[in-house]
């Protein structure tokens, strides 16, 4: 379901992410059945590492269930991104002679190699396009893997996680957070394996800063559950959706998309998510 968005949105800009989450959901069911992963104690291995959990492990994905997720994701650009097709065909005719498993291992513990400069350079596509494919294809396995961890990591105690933005099971950037309307507590939210974890209230995610002097929020006006957290101190800023403004939970993957309008109204402000 689309919502209206304060700011009008690029033409088919949402039905793409909503079309792509689509996608992935089905696929994720689909390998569920078939794709197992080892469990672990998150809490005692991510805080004795100081590091994701995929950091400390590893991943084995299954190399030929991931080529197949790797062409539904290629299928899905050329009918959603028509622009892309060329390149995407490209894609399409190497991908028998790549070797996969390498690369899917490291790209899942976010190790970007040259691998995909060269691959990009080969099929005409750009490096950030083709990582894209190719992680959007990981997602569904990443989701999986992440799944069993998903009640410890929102348990009703001190945050053990030391990296407030930082996914602790897939290691990735978070720039989106929710707060509960159940109890008031902030949950960050990673839009890779879906995971979400506490992190304190009053707090920048960037530096860790809890003066609650410097630390405001904003908004675009009759949109109020949509905010941006600000921390005066490092000038970072943190994308949050208040349950309680709504009294409803949302779709946290397309709420992050859909709301780039806060992230040109932080940057207008001086403000940052420290990506560069
Ligand atoms: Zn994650
Ligand atoms: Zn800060």
């Amino acid at each position: 379901m689309k919502r209206q968005t304060p700011v009008d949105l690029p033409q088919g800009y949402i039905d793409f992410f909503i079309a792509l989450e689509n996608l992935q959901n089905e696929q994720q069911i689909l390998l569920a059945k078939t794709n197992q992963f080892e469990t672990f104690d998150i809490k005692k291995i991510i805080t004795s590492g100081n590091r994701p959990l995929i950091k400390m492990q590893g991943i084995t994905i299954n190399e030929d269930d991931y080529k197949s997720a790797l062409l539904s994701i290629i299928r899905f650009m050329k009918a959603n991104r028509p622009d892309t097709t060329t390149g995407m065909e490209k894609l399409e005719q190497v991908l028998g002679d790549l070797d996969i498993k390498p690369v899917v291992s490291k790209l899942a513990a976010l190790e970007i190699d040259d691998f995909f400069a060269k691959l990009a350079e080969q099929v005409d596509l750009t490096p950030e396009l083709v990582v894209f494919v190719f992680d959007h294809a990981l997602r569904p396995f990443l989701r999986i893997y992440a799944a069993p961890y998903q009640d410890e990591l929102v348990k009703d105690d001190t945050p053990f996680w030391r990296f407030p933005n930082i996914c602790p099971v897939c290691g990735s950037k978070s720039h989106f957070s929710r707060i509960r309307s159940a109890d008031d507590r902030r949950f960050m939210f990673c839009d890779r394996c879906f995971s979400e974890w506490e992190s304190p209230f009053l707090q920048c995610v960037h530096c860790g800063n809890d003066n609650p002097t410097s630390i405001k929020y904003l908004n675009v006006e009759n949109d109020d559950a949509y905010q941006l957290y600000v921390c005066d101190k490092c000038l970072g800023y943190l994308k949050t959706y208040d349950e309680r403004q709504k009294k409803q939970i949302t779709d946290l993957f397309i709420a992050n998309m859909e709301t780039i309008y806060l992230d040109l109204l932080a940057k207008e402000k001086g403000y940052t998510n420290h990506d560069e």
